[in-house]
């Protein structure tokens, strides 16, 4: 039930189909990701009703039944008349016309505009046939606010027009049979407007991936919990999860596994078994004695790579389990959210049918001097609009255990490999993570 998992030629290929990487290798951040996306397979389609694909990918184009508008219609609460009839007309010597007929919106009335008449008519109602443009009521000498008064037999136009003049004509906006959205478009409320006016009530869209999520650790103790001696409570499945719905995936919480390879592969097995897209799991992918993750992946699943120059977030394994993409971030919280954020997010966008995989960047001033040791940095910052530019001030303590550090943040600084320092006033990247109203 699995996806096949094929790798691209760039990338060495062991025997089995299975990716592999020399052992020890140390990967750039974006050789990483680009080895990771080149395996990762687009997920199948399924139909969802319109009110649930906010968000979702089209994964067929939409062709339009109706054209839209539908009819030709008045822009205008006004009277709808023969623009030669009334090409004469101003304030000064109005147009006297005859009113033959009320249209309002929803109704289909058979009348027709002859020479020397007008009919009233409201916005969105269709345009009778004889007309050929609408005169505002405005520059009527009939005030809308009169509307519950009887219909005027005759009425006083003001002002000439030219033929069409407030006429919404048929197929304006969509001509019917013409493609109105692209397979790979996100439906967003704009489009779910579109479709619900063509009266597209159900759409094909790739399906979201599932992700299982599994928590490794003996520190570890569930959030309703005491905290005793020595514990910690599994704050990462929750905030792993909050990040794959914020992906537009699903997350099946696969519990804690004690630091005991019998418990990760009975946990595994567990995820294997429910049909996930992806695994993750946090913690136990260095090299202490516990770390027995990385030890289970080894037995019974393949690690392509679990070293990459990235800061935070070394130890990072990528491979599979079972055939399923595996992700064995690292334990520490801020680790794991970072490391997800720049690996996991764009696999679970990939594979849910999205095109734009990475989060929008920004050139930002930095506001203090930063030390780096040589691998990509990802710097929690706060990112603020200043004019027509973005500063970028740090969060203070970057320690990877200090959850707070990104609850103050809404982008991270990129400093790039190889670089040891970065001086303030200096112009680098910010991945934004969130695009608050207050800084945009
Ligand atoms: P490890 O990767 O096992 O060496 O863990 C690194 C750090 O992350 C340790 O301080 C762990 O206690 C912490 N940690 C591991 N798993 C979790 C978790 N699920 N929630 C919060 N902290 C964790
Ligand atoms: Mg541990």
């Amino acid at each position: 039930m699995h996806r096949n998992w094929s790798l691209t030629a760039d990338w060495p290929v062991a025997e089995k189909g299975v990716p592999i990487l020399p052992d020890q290798e140390y990967l750039t951040v974006a050789q990483a990701l680009n080895y990771i996306l080149a395996s990762t397979p687009v997920l199948d389609s399924e139909t969802v009703s319109l009110p649930e694909a906010r968000g979702r990918v089209l994964s067929s184009s939409v062709v339009a039944q109706d054209s839209l508008p539908p009819f030709a219609n008045s822009a205008m609460d006004g009277y709808a008349v023969r623009a030669d009839d009334v090409d004469r007309a101003s304030r000064a010597n109005p147009t006297t016309l005859q009113v033959i007929a009320d249209i309002s919106a929803g109704t289909a009335l058979e009348t027709t505009v002859g020479p020397g008449t007008a009919a009233r008519i409201t916005t969105g109602a269709p345009i009778p046939v004889g007309a050929d443009a609408v005169v505002p009521v405005e520059e009527t000498n009939e005030s809308w606010r009169d509307r519950a008064r009887p219909l005027a037999t005759k009425i006083q136009i003001y002002r000439s027009v030219p033929p069409g003049a407030y006429i919404r004509e048929t197929g304006e906006d969509i001509v019917a049979g013409s493609q109105v959205l692209r397979s790979q478009r996100v439906l967003r409320p704009q489009e779910i407007g579109v479709l619900a006016s063509l009266g597209v009530t159900q759409v094909e869209v790739n399906r979201r991936p599932r992700a299982g999520i599994l928590a490794t650790g003996d520190e570890l103790v569930s959030i309703d919990a005491p905290l005793t001696a020595g514990k910690i409570r599994n704050s990462n499945s929750y905030a792993l999860a909050a990040q794959v719905e914020a992906a537009g995936a699903i997350p099946v919480h696969l519990g804690v596994a004690r630091d005991v390879a019998e418990d990760v592969r009975a946990k595994l097995a567990r995820g294997v078994e429910l049909g996930v897209d992806l695994l993750i799991s946090s913690a136990g992918v260095s090299v202490g004695a516990y770390d027995v993750v990385k030890a289970v992946l080894e037995q019974n699943g393949q690690i392509a790579f679990w070293k990459v120059r990235m800061r935070p977030g070394k130890p990072l394994a990528y491979g599979t389990y079972q055939g399923i993409p595996y992700f064995g971030l690292p334990g520490n919280p801020v680790s794991a959210l970072v490391s997800f954020e720049r690996f996991t997010r764009p696999t679970l966008r990939k594979m849910g049918g999205h095109q734009e995989l990475e989060r929008p960047r920004v050139t930002v001033t930095l506001q203090e001097t930063i030390d780096s040791d040589g691998r990509e940095s990802y710097i929690r910052a706060q990112v603020k609009r200043e004019g027509a530019s973005y500063t970028a001030t740090t969060t203070g303590e970057q320690g990877s255990h200090m959850l707070t550090s990104l609850v103050k943040a809404n982008g991270l600084i990129v400093i790039p490999e190889g670089v040891q320092q970065v001086e303030a006033g200096e112009r680098l990247e910010a991945v934004m993570l969130d695009w608050p109203e207050t800084v945009f």
